[in-house]
């Protein structure tokens, strides 16, 4: 599979590359059109610096290039440094004149890179050689999350429906004194506050406690989305699979340890881990120490580079200790600001999902 995601990122930057030439070679062909001297001069002027690096190099003219020069520039004296030195400024001026009249500068015919920081490479231009570039990083998510089969259409801040949430206060219905409504338009906030700095060291990580269907993996989604507009890599795991890379992977074959390790590799590493539904994986496929493991890493990056994590889970915070015991979920409870969701669970769950 690490095969394959490697190949499809080669291939998309390939095909970028490509994109951002064709931008600008289109660009030159609609001058040409416009003005057909602008390509003349031009192939003059190639023809020219072919010319130059002979003359530097002191090596004869091959047979082409002298056939060429005579079409091109049929006064100049092909041997004489001086009158082609003297003609590559008179053709570089006229060159700057025409573009001049067209509106254009020379920058206008390069590549529209989408990404100028790496130039479509996957790797920095200003920084040591190999370094991966935040697109690169984006786009290994973006494929992992399509290998992971996660939702590709994101909820957004925007379809948040206060409206859905009871306006009513029922302390003992929901457990707050204030309205549901009222306490989730609070919620969203502190969710959008997260977004704007998650960057800050200080921005703490977040616990969504709450019955099913009433918004935790809507909220989880909107930040999600939020953060991958500002080109934040998130990777989404559901809980059922976020402990598969961890597991013995003695029958895998040497591509899939390779791809397993990738994954581990970001689980502890990327921008933002989303953990979903915590609790409602299989007793027997849950992995304390691992788990323990994910959370410890995650702090110590967090002190290098912004590495916060969301959990969602059903689960009070007393289930977290009965199942999770002492160790896990004092480490949650210690480290994450708890978010709790409440509502009206089967009004929701139908119009949320
Ligand atoms: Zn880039």
């Amino acid at each position: 599979m690490i095969h394959e995601i490697r190949k499809a990122l080669q291939e998309e930057f390939a095909a970028r590359r490509a994109r951002a030439k064709a931008l600008g070679e289109t660009k030159r062909q609609k001058a040409y059109v416009q003005c057909p001297e602008l390509k003349y001069i031009e192939e003059q002027l190639n023809a020219l610096h072919i010319l130059r690096v002979y003359l530097k190099l002191r090596k004869p003219l091959p047979n082409q290039v002298v056939e060429t020069m005579k079409q091109l520039l049929p006064e100049l004296d092909q041997g004489n440094a001086v009158q082609v030195e003297a003609s590559v400024a008179r053709l570089k001026q006229r060159k700057q004149a025409l573009l001049d009249q067209l509106h254009l500068t020379e920058q206008d015919f390069r590549p529209v890179f989408t990404c100028t920081l790496c130039d479509d490479t996957g790797f920095l231009k200003d920084a040591p050689m190999g370094t991966p570039c935040n697109c690169a990083k984006i786009i290994l998510v973006e494929k992992l999350r399509e290998k992971a089969n996660l939702p590709s259409d994101l909820d957004t801040f925007a379809r948040f429906d206060a409206s859905l949430y009871p306006d009513e206060p029922n302390a003992e219905l929901y457990g707050i004194p204030q309205s549901p409504r009222q306490h989730m338009l609070k919620m969203k906030e502190i969710c959008e506050t997260f977004v704007e700095r998650f960057t800050c060291s200080d921005t703490p990580n977040l616990l969504f406690v709450g019955r099913s269907g009433v918004g935790k993996t809507f909220f989880s989604s909107c930040v999600a989305s939020g953060l991958l507009e500002q080109g934040v890599p998130v990777l989404y795991m559901p809980v059922s699979t976020l402990f598969k890379p961890f597991a013995a992977a003695a029958f895998a074959s040497d591509e899939e340890k390779e791809m397993l390790q990738v994954l581990k590799d970001l689980i502890l590493n990327v921008e933002l881990l989303i953990i979903d539904d915590l609790g409602s994986e299989k007793q027997t496929a849950t992995r304390y120490e691992e788990l323990l493991e994910i959370l410890n890493t995650r702090e110590l990056n967090g002190r290098k580079h912004p590495c916060k994590t969301i959990i969602t889970t059903n689960m009070t915070p007393k289930n977290l200790f009965d199942t999770y015991g002492e160790r896990v979920a004092s480490r949650i409870l210690g480290t994450f600001d708890v978010l709790r969701f409440c509502g009206d669970d089967i009004r929701l769950k139908r119009k949320m999902g």
